[in-house]
């Protein structure tokens, strides 16, 4: 498995569609101080379900979308367009090359698409959690992120590592559970309730 390509449309400082297309191996974005590298790794993040602003670099959603500069105006839409080379079957579905897109409009929500039929955020999660590349999976190091990792505490530290052997997507379905559970009790304490007022 190897990334193929990524499309970027109204998001950050790529107003136009702009495509780089990766080779396997190793790929080297180089450029000026502010000419938007970070954005192209934001966007990688972005796409596979971002849903921190902070970790994008910015102070809320809606500061991916092209805000305009001098000479052109601002935009009402971003949207990434992930392509995978799966021809190892490395992802758990039954396609060669697999494309994530991920689409923001200025009034809220976000949509996504895996090869082009709609999608929920949790199914890009799902797609890519046993691959090791999704989101919190730590493939996207940032600027300062070793620092807040070595001053992490204990937990915070056990944290990092859940995420990184795959634990965390366990956890959550396992809370997620848990209160379902809590939910079933609720419902049968009220049904005990009932019945002790019927006999
Ligand atoms: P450095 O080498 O200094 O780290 P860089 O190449 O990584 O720089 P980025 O941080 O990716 O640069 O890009 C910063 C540029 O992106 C800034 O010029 C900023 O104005 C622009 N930018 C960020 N968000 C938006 C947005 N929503 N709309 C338009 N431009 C944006």
């Amino acid at each position: 498995m190897h990334l193929k390509s990524l499309t970027l449309r109204g998001f950050k400082s790529f107003a136009s569609a702009t495509t780089l297309q990766f080779e396997p191996g190793i790929t080297c974005v180089v450029g000026p101080n502010g000419s938007g590298k970070s954005n192209v790794v934001d966007a990688l993040s972005w796409v596979m379900g971002e849903q921190g602003a902070k970790s994008l670099r910015g102070g809320k959603m809606e500061d991916v979308i092209f805000a305009g500069t001098s000479g052109r105006p601002p935009l009402g839409r971003a949207e990434v367009v992930l392509t995978i080379d799966n021809s190892d079957g490395a992802l758990p579905i039954d396609y060669t090359e697999v494309t994530i897109a991920r689409t923001m409009f200025r009034n809220g929500g976000s949509e996504y698409a895996i090869n082009g039929n709609p999608a929920r955020l949790l199914d890009v999660q799902e797609l890519l959690s046993d691959s090791g590349i999704g989101r919190e999976m730590h493939v996207i190091v940032g600027q300062g992120q070793l620092d807040s990792i070595l001053s992490a505490t204990p937990e915070g530290r056990r944290g990092f590592i859940e995420e990184a052997a795959g634990v965390l997507k366990h956890r959550k379905r396992k809370e997620k559970a848990l209160r379902k559970l809590e939910g079933c009790e609720g419902n049968l304490d009220r049904l005990q309730d009932l019945l002790g007022e019927v006999r």
